[in-house]
């Protein structure tokens, strides 16, 4: 069976939550997809007003980070069951902004791969090698480690139903994308890493994302690959632009 694309803005720390709510309004008729999974992944102040204003729209809410433990002496930390009890239905885990600016390493994220998992949200997780990674040769290498240890003692029904986000860190937020055979390339990596440490039904059903400056121009080629199952969206999440994307055939 075909796996149905999934394409997901990630806001970052952009939006308060009244511009956040006239966004949604803007974005609201651009959209519309039938065959396509529309995600927003919000700061954790427009939740609340983001879950309200995509009622009853193909629109589903995702926060951008969440912690591992359940409540408690965690200041400024956000729960999975709080994100789940406002209505969120998705969570970003370990962009490369939190693995570097916030020091969130892959024994944590694995602890909050499980926990989201747990409470029932699904997991957008990202990875992805620094330039520096990709010149050595080692691209492959590194991705296949980020993704062992992060899902490290996740059953497969749960992996089937995740989501990984392919995120090459020179190509976020800087204009350059991956070819779309470099992105076809690690993202089929990933599917055959998922069917080495699962099967070939939890490896067909996961859906793979790529991230990294997709834009308007750029989404149909990328979303033509084999393994390419929709985007993580930065810059163009924030824009009519979107909706280009999710209508991308
Ligand atoms: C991101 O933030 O995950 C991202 C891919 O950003 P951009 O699309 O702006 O490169």
């Amino acid at each position: 069976m075909a796996r149905r694309k999934i394409v997901a803005g990630n806001w970052k720390m952009n939006m308060t939550p009244s511009q956040a709510v006239k966004l949604v309004e803007e974005l609201k008729p651009l959209v519309v997809s039938e065959d396509v999974d529309v995600v927003y992944c919000v700061p954790a102040i427009d939740i609340v007003p983001v879950v309200e204003a995509v009622k009853g729209t193909n629109v589903q809410v995702g926060a951008e980070n969440m912690y591992f433990e359940e409540k408690g002496a965690d200041t400024g930390e956000i729960s999975a069951e709080m994100l789940v009890d406002a209505g969120v239905k998705y969570v970003v885990i370990g962009h490369s902004e939190r693995r570097d600016y916030f020091k969130e390493d892959d024994v944590l994220l694995n602890k909050k791969v499980k926990k989201a998992i747990e409470a029932g949200l699904t997991p957008i997780l990202c990875c992805g090698e620094t330039l520096e990674q990709r010149e050595m040769g080692v691209t492959l290498d590194w991705i296949r480690l980020q993704i062992k240890s992060d899902l490290a003692g996740v059953a497969a029904s749960d992996v089937a139903n995740l989501v990984i986000a392919y995120e090459p860190i020179w190509a976020i937020g800087t204009g350059k994308t991956a070819t779309s055979d470099q992105a076809q390339e690690v993202c089929g990596a990933i599917r055959d890493c998922i069917r080495e440490m699962y099967d070939d039904a939890t490896a067909e059903s996961i859906r793979i994302q790529y991230g990294g400056s997709v834009n308007a121009g750029n989404a149909a080629e990328l979303f033509a690959k084999v393994d390419i199952d929709g985007g993580l969206v930065g810059g163009a999440s924030l824009k009519a632009d979107f909706g280009k994307i999710v209508n991308y055939k």
